[in-house]
Formats: structure tokens, C-alpha cells, sequence
């Protein structure tokens, strides 16, 4: 069973209630507060060997990454992140100086975001680490941005270059570059990524956005939830795909193709939101305002699914359908 149809079974299961304004299915479940408020609630699970590897990477930056990975949820409705709680499960091989370095990175992070440590739980593993999350924001009730609200017509935006960390991941799993200064940023994409709050807060605030949700699955995957949410089908131009120069360089240390990273590899952490055309010069210069550069890198039209459009040598374009593209599956139409 895919982990969609999982979600989806459990979703059947679950009652609705009052005051509950978004349950599953979105990046946070969105619950009424007070003064036009609303609290933004999420959880995400980090597991030693699936999500991290202890050899390389530090316990400060995984401690870092434990909180970016959830506050990127609170920042992809467009909120604040404010409470945070910690679930550790440790196997008893783990010392207590790593355990320590581990939450002086977790909150230096919530330092960074501006939220707060305020519980958690502690328990053993037989074997191996798991870090869960709870992440707690808050936001304006008639500003938070849903998944769903996607238009045909509208432009397709990117907060950064992705496929960083999918190829900083594989670089250390290969033990390759790790002295090259190019490639810095891929294992630094990997090990530390940014949460982008600022970013999501003046886009909620600006009104322009119609749908929004940051990008932990790839954008074949993300981009296909947006458009299953609202309805409608997106294309993506590969030539609109900002291409980070590290990115080339560990494709062809890896013999990987450079645009698989960018369309299937996870957890870049960008947003991913739609708006329409006309409002581009807006966006850009308000993510300028946050020290960023947002990329207009396809757009949504009537129907479904997500194709990926490629400038042909010939100049014939080449159509690939993506929707809930996995790595493999994309690997396997053979682009180079
Ligand atoms: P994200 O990648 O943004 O963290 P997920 O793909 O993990 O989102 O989850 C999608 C939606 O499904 C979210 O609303 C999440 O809260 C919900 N969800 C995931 N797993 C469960 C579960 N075991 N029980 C209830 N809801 C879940
Ligand atoms: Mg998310």
C-alpha cells in the first residue's frame, strides 16, 4: 500500500469535530482560536537508517534538522511556529554527550524560528534512534493557505533550486565530495535545511498566493497533491528548473541525471505555491524583500496529473507524465 492510500484509509477512520477547520490531508490541521486566530498543528517522525545516518551526520545539525523538517509544515499554511514538543527513542547504545549536542542544536533552531521547547516524552528503542515532533504555530484565520485552491491559468512557483539534498544524501551514501566547496551546499541541503517561515508568512499576508505547501516529497509527488486538492493538472517546464552548479557536478560524479534530483528527490523543504500569472513582479519582489529569489517553473491547467515538459534538440517538446513520480519510475524513461 502507498503511504497516499495509507493516509487516505486513516483519514476515512477519523471523526470530524468542532472547531476543527482543516484535518488530515493538509500540511498542518488548521483548529479555531481566538481573535481571528487559528493554532497550526503538525507532526513529523525522523528514523535512524530511513532518515538519517548517525556516521555523518552531526548530532547539532540533525538536532536542526528534527525542527526545520516540522516547522516547514507551519510554514508551508503560511503561520508562525511558536511550541514544539520532543519524542526521543533511544537505544541504550546512544551516550549522553550525543543526546546533548543533539538538543543544543534542536534549540538553537527554535531560537531560530522563534518558537519554544515545551514538552515531549522519552523512551527506549531495541534498536535504533526515532525523533518525533510535534510543531505548534499560529496564524491569521483569513490568511492561512491551503493545499487545495489551485486555478487553471495560475503560475506555478518554487521558493529555491531543488534536488540539493536528494543529491547531498547520495554523495555522503557514496562517500564522494566531501572536500569539493561546490558540493557544500547539497550536504549542507541535507543536514541542515531551512524552514521557509519568513517567506510563508509574507506570502499568506499578501493575499496572492491560492495554494501552497512546501516540498518534502519531490515536486513530481508535492505538485500532484496541490493538483489533486484542487482539481486540476499542473505542467512543469524542465528548462524553467533552476539548476544549482553543485547539482551538475554530482551528476556527473554519480552518473545521475541532474533533472531526476530536481523532479523526485525529497526534502528540499521550498515552498511550492500557485498564483495567478499577471501577479509574477509581485511575488518577486516579495520574496526579495525575505532575501530570496522565487522561479516560475510551469503552470496549473484543467484536468489532472503532472506533466513534465522537455525541450526536445530538435525542438520538439517531450511530454513525461510525473504525478506521484518516484525516483525509479522517473529514472526509467531514461532522460539525459
Ligand atoms: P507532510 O509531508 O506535509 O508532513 P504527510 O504526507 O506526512 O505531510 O501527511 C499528509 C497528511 O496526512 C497530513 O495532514 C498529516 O497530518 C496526515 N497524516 C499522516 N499520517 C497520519 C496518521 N498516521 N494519522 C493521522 N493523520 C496522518
Ligand atoms: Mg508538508
Amino acid at each position: 500500500m502507498k503511504e497516499r492510500e495509507l493516509i487516505d484509509m486513516i483519514a476515512a477512520r477519523a471523526d470530524s469535530g468542532s472547531g476543527i477547520l482543516r484535518s488530515i490531508g493538509d500540511d498542518c490541521a488548521v483548529i479555531g482560536g481566538e481573535g481571528g486566530r487559528v493554532w497550526l498543528l503538525t507532526m513529523d517522525t525522523l528514523v535512524e537508517g530511513i532518515h538519517f545516518d548517525t556516521g555523518w551526520h552531526p548530532p547539532e545539525l540533525l538536532g536542526r534538522k528534527t525542527v526545520s523538517v516540522n516547522v516547514s509544515d507551519v510554514a508551508a499554511m503560511g503561520g508562525a511556529p511558536r511550541f514544539v514538543l520532543l519524542s526521543v527513542a533511544l537505544p541504550s547504545t546512544v551516550a549522553g554527550n550525543w543526546i546533548a549536542r543533539f538538543v543544543d542544536g534542536f534549540t538553537s533552531a527554535c531560537r531560530d524560528y522563534g518558537c519554544h521547547l515545551i514538552g515531549g516524552d522519552t523512551v527506549a528503542s531495541p534498536a535504533g534512534i526515532t525523533l518525533s515532533v510535534t510543531a505548534i504555530g499560529e496564524a491569521a484565520a483569513d490568511q492561512v493557505l491551503y493545499r487545495a485552491g489551485a486555478r487553471p491559468g495560475d503560475t506555478v512557483w518554487i521558493s529555491g533550486p531543488l534536488g540539493l539534498a536528494a543529491a547531498g544524501l547520495e554523495l555522503f551514501r557514496a562517500g564522494l565530495g566531501q572536500d569539493e566547496e561546490i558540493l557544500r551546499p547539497l550536504f549542507t541541503a541535507h543536514l541542515d535545511p531551512r524552514a521557509r517561515v519568513d517567506l510563508g508568512r509574507r506570502l499568506a499576508a499578501s493575499g496572492l498566493v491560492h495554494a501552497m505547501m512546501d516540498l518534502s516529497d519531490g515536486l513530481a509527488t508535492d505538485l500532484a497533491h496541490i493538483c489533486r486538492q484542487g482539481r486540476v493538472g499542473a505542467r512543469v517546464r524542465a528548462d524553467r528548473l533552476p539548476r544549482h552548479p553543485g547539482l551538475t557536478r554530482a551528476a556527473s560524479l554519480l552518473g545521475r541525471d541532474p533533472v531526476a534530483w530536481m523532479v523526485s528527490g525529497g526534502e528540499d523543504f521550498e515552498l511550492l505555491f500557485t498564483a495567478a500569472a499577471g501577479d509574477a513582479p509581485a511575488l518577486e519582489q516579495l520574496a526579495a524583500a525575505a532575501g530570496l529569489h522565487v522561479h516560475a517553473v510551469g503552470k496549473v491547467v484543467a484536468g489532472e496529473g503532472v506533466v513534465l515538459v522537455t525541450p526536445g534538440p530538435d525542438g520538439r517538446e517531450v511530454e513525461d507524465d510525473i504525478t506521484f513520480g518516484g525516483y525509479e519510475h522517473f529514472s526509467a524513461a531514461g532522460r539525459e
